[in-house]
């Protein structure tokens, strides 16, 4: 008889067994078969089933597998399948041997693998159809309008304009700012006219680039393979015109009939972005972003999937998006931290995308001004093919570098007086300047000037953030919040005192020093609301003079044309982390912030202040290049058997009381040794407290695990894991495993 194999979502690492719907083995004779004539055939599909102790829960799961089994006996504990949810399969085969992949490498259960990997109303066994799309197309009579007629409508001039070149889906409309009032308007004057396309899709293609591409740009778009895999490295700095590169190769594949998918950071993923690949591209580009409800979302899936979509453009877990015809996989700032997930199904899309791209025999383009030390190696050894953009595409020029020793200067507010100048000079010009501080809220702390307390987090081992804008104390790990103290709890005073400068700090002293510009701040509290971003965005863009104030938010891919000086109001921090990857992290920030000056046709300046101007990062970095920083670090991570030469894997623990974590972790350790193979060069470090030991009321402590060959960490772990499943006191704690990790603990 037949058992189908089904992935549930749960954190088991295994498949559960079940029997066809309305089957029980009680009653089973020879002839009591499956409903389904070919069993391969239900793989993909959802089924409802029951599960847990008395059969209690129902759960949604996936069949992946079937297998024949003979039953001399009963076997009362296998169950049926309360029903399937589809008849033919949702799950296409390559996306379950993708999450196969994924789910083995990362030891994860397959079940919360799928669950990952699919929008939400399908995981939760939704029934979705692909809407039909509607579509705008100009009338015969917009054709023969006269150029006056809409004079004193320019909006629905230039709605119409737009309408008759691309002739947009409804959908793609939302990424613009042609809104319904808009649309009914034209509509009512007979110019534009709703359509449903159906099978006859267009045949999508690239328009003609509004430029001449460049030497180097040709360079490169005739160096791409495309027709097989290979992953390239594209490198140049922010306006080196590598989104042009994205362009050309997609289109190739475009009018090969392949698909093709975009991975970038969350914070790049605005309206701008999409309507840069609409202005260019007749095509169906579908986004995947946080902005999206779950309806959106399962559409755009389902697009995809049924390649509608041309082009997919998404975030992180968009790596999972299907695509029969897919033909190119892009991520650019692939040395972006946003890539790796860091809960849960602790993944790497850059990752799989290779994986991905490797079982489709497919490119890989990899874009970044500041690679991964991992992907340089990677180039360096021929693994991949590098490929440089050197020049800026649209005339520009370097920025002009300088440090700015601290050290016994008068700061106010964190500014030397020299970076106020600069800044006020910058104004003079009638240019804008940016002020960059990786810390936000009024001030890192609130503290009794009379006894010395300090405002701390009752759940973490942090200090509250002091914020102004609503007043209030913020636990930034946490999100712990409470009212601001007026009087010391600990001694009553009521001197309390704000220490250190956080970016609202910093608007309220710009504001009072230079009246007449406006300040503008950008952190994750300025731009909390859908699109605040992008319309700060559009703001600085229209060229005003002004002054930014952000954190690492503003550190990517926006052009400001008009910006000339970036101010790194503390460049220490970075310098001092305790983190292997730190300098990487920093010196990655440094180029990118710098790289928002001068992106026109106008000299940029950066001014970096810190206390350690003799640092080698800095010498390395701007004297001797991006590159020949990273080869300097490449040695000391080889010399100090670091990542990318060894392989990390981290097992945290938590518990609510200090010691449960750290008890269990030691059991861990025991488990891995008896595990390791003969002559093992592997490494096991810890149990050890986390950077921040209490975070949420729970203890944190962790174990290392280092390798020299990637086989041999996976084979110590796999032979571990059943056996860390069953250690006790596994009920006071949570436990995670993070494999390749970004960060540690
Ligand atoms: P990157 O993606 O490397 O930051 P972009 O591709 O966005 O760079 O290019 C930066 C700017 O230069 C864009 O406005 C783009 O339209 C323009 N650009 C790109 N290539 C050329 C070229 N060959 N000539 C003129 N302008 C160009
Ligand atoms: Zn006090
Ligand atoms: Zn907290």
């Amino acid at each position: 008889m037949i058992i189908f194999e089904i992935a549930l979502p749960v954190p088991l690492r295994a498949l559960f067994d079940y029997l066809a719907p309305n089957s029980t083995p009680d009653l089973l004779t020879p002839e009591s078969h499956t409903t389904l004539a070919i069993p391969d055939q239900a793989i993909g599909c959802r089924v409802e089933v029951p599960f847990g102790k008395k059969n209690g829960r129902t759960l949604i799961g996936i069949i992946v597998g079937t297998k024949e089994i003979t039953l001399n006996e009963p076997n009362s504990k296998l169950k049926a399948i309360h029903r399937f949810i589809d008849e033919t399969p949702i799950i296409d085969a390559a996306t379950i041997e993708l999450c196969q992949w994924v789910a083995n490498y990362y030891h994860h259960s397959l079940g919360e693998t799928l669950t990952t990997a699919l929008p939400k109303k399908i995981r939760l066994g939704e029934v979705i159809e692909l809407q039909k799309e509607e579509y705008w197309l100009p009338t015969t009579e917009s054709f023969g309008l006269s150029d006056t007629a809409l004079k004193n409508a320019p909006k629905q001039k230039s709605a119409l304009d737009y309408i008759k070149k691309f002739q947009p889906s409804k959908e793609s409309l939302k990424n613009t700012d042609i809104n319904s009032a808009i649309l009914k308007a034209l509509e009512s004057k007979h110019l534009i006219k709703k359509t449903v396309r159906e099978n006859n899709k267009q045949k999508p293609e690239l328009l003609p680039e509004p430029f001449i591409l460049n030497d180097e740009q040709k360079h490169v778009i005739n160096n791409l393979v495309l027709e097989k895999f290979q992953v390239h490295l594209l490198q140049g700095n922010t306006g080196s015109g590598k989104t042009e590169i994205y362009f050309q190769a997609i289109g190739k594949i475009l009018a090969s009939g392949q698909q093709a998918l975009v991975l970038i950071p969350e914070i790049s993923l605005g309206p701008q972005t999409i309507s840069r690949f609409q202005e260019r591209f007749k095509a169906n580009i579908v986004a995947l972003h946080s902005s999206l409800n779950d309806t959106e979302r399962a559409q755009n899936w389902l697009s995809a999937k049924n390649t509608q979509a041309d082009i997919i453009i998404g975030t992180r877990s968009s790596i999972f998006t299907p695509a029969p015809n897919l033909g190119l996989i892009i991520i650019d700032e692939e040395h972006d931290l946003s890539f790796k997930q860091q809960d849960g199904l602790r993944y790497n899309a850059r990752d799989i995308a290779l994986v991905r791209a490797q079982k489709l025999n497919i490119p890989v383009i990899l874009g970044s001004a500041t690679p991964s030390f991992e992907s340089l190696l990677n180039a360096d050894k021929d693994r991949f093919k590098k490929l440089l953009l050197t020049q800026k595409a649209a005339t520009s020029f370097e920025p002009k570098i300088e440090l700015e020793d601290l050290k016994n200067q008068l700061i106010f507010e964190g500014l030397t007086e020299k970076s106020l100048a600069a800044i006020d000079h910058t104004l003079q010009k009638n240019q804008q300047a940016l002020v960059f501080l990786n810390r936000r809220g009024f001030a890192p702390a609130l503290m009794c000037h009379h006894c010395g307390w300090i405002s701390k987090c009752k759940h973490c081992d942090r200090n509250l953030t002091l914020h102004h804008y609503p007043k209030h104390l913020h636990c930034h790990h946490c999100d712990y919040q409470k009212p601001v103290y007026h009087q010391c709890p600990s001694c009553f005073s009521p001197e309390l005192i704000d220490v250190g400068i956080g970016t609202e700090k910093l608007e309220v002293f710009l504001k009072n020093r230079f009246p007449s510009v406006s300040i503008m701040r950008v952190d994750r509290d300025t731009t909390q609301t859908k699109n605040a971003f992008d319309d700060l965005i559009t703001k600085i863009n229209q060229g005003e003079p002004c002054i930014l104030v952000g954190t690492q938010m503003l550190v990517k891919g926006h052009h400001f044309p008009n910006m000339t000086l970036v101010v790194v109001a503390n460049a220490d921090s970075g310098l001092l982390s305790g983190d292997f990857r730190g300098l990487e992290k920093t010196a990655q920030i440094l180029v990118q912030v710098a790289g928002r000056a001068g992106r026109a046709q106008k000299q940029g300046h950066v001014l970096i202040q810190t206390h350690h101007p003799d640092h080698p990062l800095f010498h390395d970095l701007f004297s001797l290049g991006y590159d020949r920083f990273a080869q300097l670090q490449l040695q000391d991570r080889y010399l100090t058997e670091m990542p990318p030469y060894t392989h990390l894997a981290i097992l945290a623990a938590e518990s609510e009381n200090s010691y449960s974590a750290e008890q269990f972790l030691s059991n861990v350790r025991q488990v891995f040794q008896t595990n390791l193979p003969p002559s093992s060069t592997l490494q096991i470090l810890g149990p050890m407290p986390a950077t921040l030991e209490k975070i949420k009321n729970r203890f944190r402590h962790f174990i290392q695990l280092k390798a020299k060959s990637r086989a041999e960490l996976h084979h110590t772990l796999s032979a571990s894991l059943g056996q860390i499943e069953k250690l006790p006191g596994q009920h006071k704690l949570r436990w995670s495993l993070d494999i390749d990790p970004q960060e540690l603990p």
